[in-house]
């Protein structure tokens, strides 16, 4: 396994960066890292840190040093060393992929099988839960303060959908054990990150499931938002964090898509597969990525084109028990 420490030794300067559209694992990662490196790497202050995210999530923001994440990219800068987190491609990282680009050594931890290793070096494992799993592994436990271990957990527990996806490992709840051997108070992040939702968001969260329809002898769930109702509300993607999941969840369902209007017949989709259909693979194929049973990516066209193209390749998994 490549030494992240001993590149982190070296640099003078290091940036980290996350992907775009920043979720729990992403933000988490984010800030368990940049706290763990001024906490345990630059004590004499002689080095520069730098945090790149998108945006911080409200619900995320009481982790430690959330208000020090920057969310514009400093043009000028040139890193040492350059952190990717939870981002399976280069263009993931949105507009830090400047910055990674020009930066004198890169280093990118991830759990997507989809990762194309776009990093000089990386730890990536498709095993773990989240990236927080992957940097509890990396991290030294003794040197693991209470405000990481919080970013960390909550991190496990966004990806792993509070420990019930399939992606919950012995090892997945050997780790937080441990995170919560260091006095993480377990149910007021699970709360407040992951269930606790503004009137908004369950009001939305209400009309997406309304509005869904079943196709394909109820295999396939699907809804949508258009980008007017998104405008209206004045809902954030971050607001509809939790509709794939609840889509996912009727009875019946194999795979559940969630489409986000992004501009004008550009859709964001979300799919979720419950056991028969690889959903990385159609991900892949549209130019997205992510993981078996979790995956996404951009796609143009009208909404029933959209529709058409994704539930054609669904169907033909379906029925032929192998991916197109
Ligand atoms: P979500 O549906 O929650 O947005 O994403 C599910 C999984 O797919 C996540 O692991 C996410 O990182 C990945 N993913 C979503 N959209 C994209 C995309 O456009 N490109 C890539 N490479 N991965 C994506
Ligand atoms: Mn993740």
């Amino acid at each position: 396994m490549a030494d992240i420490w001993e590149e982190v030794r070296l640099a003078k300067t290091i940036g980290i960066a996350g992907h775009i559209h920043p979720d729990g694992d992403c933000v988490g990662a984010g800030l368990a890292l940049y706290n763990y490196l001024t906490e345990n790497y630059n004590q004499d202050g002689k080095k520069t840190v730098d945090l790149y995210l998108e945006c911080v999530p409200e619900a995320f923001s009481f982790l430690k040093n959330a208000d020090h994440v920057l969310t514009k990219a400093k043009e000028e800068a040139q890193y040492d060393l350059f952190i990717a987190l939870d981002s399976s491609s280069i263009d993931r990282l949105g507009e830090s992929e400047a910055l990674f680009s020009k930066a004198k050594m890169t280093y990118c931890v991830d759990h997507h099988i989809t990762n194309t290793h776009y990093a000089k070096k990386d730890t990536v494992d498709a095993n773990a839960s989240s990236t927080c799993e992957v940097l509890s592994d990396l991290f030294d436990f003794e040197k693991i303060s209470l405000p990481v271990a919080e970013c960390l957990y909550l991190g496990i527990v966004y990806d792993t959908g509070v420990f019930k996806h399939c992606n919950t490992t012995e090892k997945t709840m050997q780790t937080a054990g441990k995170l919560l051997s260091l006095g993480v108070n377990a149910s007021d992040i699970i709360d407040g990150t992951f269930y606790q939702k503004t009137y908004l968001q369950n009001q939305i969260l209400g009309r997406c499931l309304m509005e869904s329809i079943l196709v394909l002898d109820g295999k396939i769930i699907i809804s949508s938002i258009s980008k007017k109702i998104q405008d209206f509300y004045e809902v954030k993607p971050s607001d509809l964090d939790g509709v794939i999941d609840q889509l996912r969840v009727t009875k019946g369902v194999e795979v559940a898509i969630f489409l986000r209007e992004e501009a004008v017949q550009e859709y964001k989709v979300s799919m979720r597969s419950n056991g028969i259909v690889d959903v990385s693979k159609i991900a892949v194929f549209f130019g997205g990525g992510g993981h078996v049973k979790a995956a996404g990516c951009t796609m143009r066209g009208s909404l029933y084109d959209v529709i058409n193209n994704l539930t054609l390749w669904i169907e033909h998994q379906l029925t032929n028990g192998e991916s197109k």
